[in-house]
C-alpha cells in the first residue's frame, strides 16, 4: 500500500513547496521530534535514564532537539565522540563499540567521557594503561559490556542481533570474571554492565532482556563484592517499516522498567535507543523523473535513490511513502503515469538493487509527482553509499 498521509502536515507542506532544484531533499520536524522524545521520556520512570544512540542520526540540529529529554548520548566510535562533544557540549557521554583503537581511548579520555564501554580483557588493559599516563585526572568510570546468552526465543523477532549468540559484541559472560582482577590497581572505576542484544525487539522480549541482564550483573555484583551501581540494558526498540503508523509500546516498557527497578534498588538502569527516537521524524522527499512499463510491470525512476537512502536496501523492506502530487509538467508530450496499479520505485543508480519500493500499488502516479518517503529520520543518509555514480547530494531542511 502507498501509504496516505505518513508524513506531518508541516513537512508535507515544505515537500510540496521546495524548488525543484533542492530535490532530493531529507526533510526533519524538529519539532515532531521533540514531542516524541517528551513523551518517550514521559513513558519512563524517572529512575530510568534515556540516552540516544547517536549512530542512528547524529546530525547536530538532532542531537540538540533531543537534548532536553534525554540524560546523554550513546557514541561508537572517536568521531562520533568529538562530533557529539562539539553539539551538545556537557551532556554526558558514553563510549561503546568494538575496536576501539589507542588513539580513540585517548581521545575518549581526553575529552573526559563520562562513561566507556569496554567491550575485551584486550581493550580494558589498553584503557588501564592509558589512564595510568594520567594520574592527575579523575578516575575512569567504565562498564563492561557482556554478551549474554538469550533465553528460549527472546530474540527470535529481532531484525539485527548483536548478542545472544557468538558475535564480535562485548565479552563472553565467561570472560567477564577474567576481566575484575585487570581492575585492581588501575585508574579505572567498575560502574557496572552494559549489554545491547538485538535491535528491532518489541516491549515484552525487551524487557526480559532487561531482566536478565540486570539479575546476571547482580549475580556478578554479589559474587564479588562490586559494589555496582548501574545496568545499561541497551537499545533496540523496534520500529515497523511495514506499519508506519504504529509505535513501540513506550508505555509499557516503561512500566516494565519500573517495576525491573523497584526489584533493584541501588541500580540505576539506562537504557539508549537510537532508531525508535528518531526515524519517524525524517522523510526523503525527491520528484518521479520517468514511468514505465517493462514486461508488464510499472516503474518509477525517481530522482536519487539508494545512495542516499539505503534503507530499504539494507534492511529488505519497502519505504512506506506518500505521493504528492503536482500539476506541474510543462514538456509537450504526454505525462508518462501508472494508473492503480503496482508500482516499482527505483532510482538512479545502475543497479537492479536500487529499489526503494517494490510493486506496490498506488492511486495514481504520474512523472513530476513527488514521493516523500517516510521514517527516514534514522540509518538513512548516514548509512548510505553517497559517492557511487557521483549523484549530486540531497538539501537538507530542520523545521524548528
Ligand atoms: C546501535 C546501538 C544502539 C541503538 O540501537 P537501535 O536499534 O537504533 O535502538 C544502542 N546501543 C548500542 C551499543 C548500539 O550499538
Amino acid at each position: 500500500m502507498e501509504h496516505r498521509l505518513v508524513i506531518t502536515p508541516r513537512a508535507a507542506a515544505l515537500a510540496g513547496r521546495l524548488p525543484a532544484g533542492d530535490l532530493p531533499s531529507y526533510l526533519y520536524d524538529l519539532a515532531a521530534l521533540g514531542e516524541h522524545a517528551r513523551a518517550v521520556r514521559a513513558a519512563l520512570p524517572e529512575s530510568v535514564e534515556l540516552s540516544y544512540a547517536a549512530k542512528a542520526n547524529p546530525a547536530p540540529e538532532i542531537l540538540t532537539a533531543l537534548a532536553p529529554y534525554v540524560s546523554g548520548y550513546e557514541v561508537s566510535s572517536g568521531g562520533e565522540l568529538a562530533h557529539v562533544r562539539e553539539a551538545v557540549p556537557g551532556l554526558p557521554l558514553a563510549f561503546g563499540g568494538p575496536g576501539k583503537t589507542e588513539d580513540e581511548l585517548r581521545l575518549a579520555l581526553g575529552l573526559r567521557t563520562e562513561r566507556i564501554h569496554a567491550e575485551s580483557e584486550s581493550e580494558l588493559r589498553l584503557l588501564a594503561a592509558l589512564a595510568a599516563e594520567r594520574p592527575g585526572d579523575a578516575p575512569v568510570d567504565v562498564l563492561l559490556r557482556v554478551n549474554l546468552p538469550a533465553g528460549d526465543g527472546e530474540l527470535g523477532g529481532a531484525a539485527l542481533a548483536m548478542g545472544g549468540r557468538p558475535s564480535p559484541f562485548g565479552l563472553d559472560p565467561r570472560r567477564a570474571e577474567a576481566c575484575l582482577p585487570l581492575l585492581r590497581g588501575t585508574r579505572l572505576r567498575l560502574r557496572g554492565i552494559h549489554a545491547h542484544l538485538a535491535s528491532g525487539l518489541d516491549a515484552p522480549a525487551l524487557l526480559a532482556v532487561a531482566a536478565r541482564v540486570t539479575a546476571w550483573a547482580r549475580a556478578l555484583d554479589e559474587r564479588h563484592g562490586l559494589g555496582l551501581t548501574e545496568v545499561n540494558v541497551g537499545g533496540g526498540m523496534a520500529v515497523d517499516y511495514a506499519r508506519p503508523h504504529a509505535r513501540f509500546d513506550w508505555a509499557a516498557y516503561g512500566a516494565g522498567l519500573a517495576a525491573l527497578a523497584a526489584g533493584h534498588p541501588g541500580y540505576r538502569l539506562r537504557i539508549e535507543p537510537g532508531r525508535a527516537l528518531t526515524a519517524h521524524s525524517g522523510w526523503y522527499v525527491t520528484e518521479v523523473l520517468d514511468i514505465k512499463h517493462s514486461h508488464g510491470e510499472a516503474f518509477a525512476v525517481v530522482r536519487g535513490g539508494t545512495h542516499h537512502l539505503r534503507t530499504p536496501a539494507a534492511k529488505g523492506h519497502d519505504q512506506p511513502f506518500t505521493v504528492l502530487p503536482t500539476d506541474a509538467w510543462e514538456r509537450p508530450w504526454p505525462r508518462p503515469a501508472a494508473l492503480d496499479e503496482p508500482v516499482t520505485i527505483s532510482g538512479q543508480l545502475c543497479t537492479p538493487k536500487d529499489v526503494l519500493a517494490r510493486a506496490v500499488p498506488v492511486a495514481e502516479l504520474r512523472a513530476g509527482d513527488r514521493i516523500a518517503f517516510a521514517m527516514a529520520g534514522a540509518y538513512a543518509w548516514n548509512i548510505s553509499h553517497h559517492d557511487f555514480l557521483m549523484h549530486p547530494a540531497p538539501t537538507f531542511h530542520f523545521l524548528s
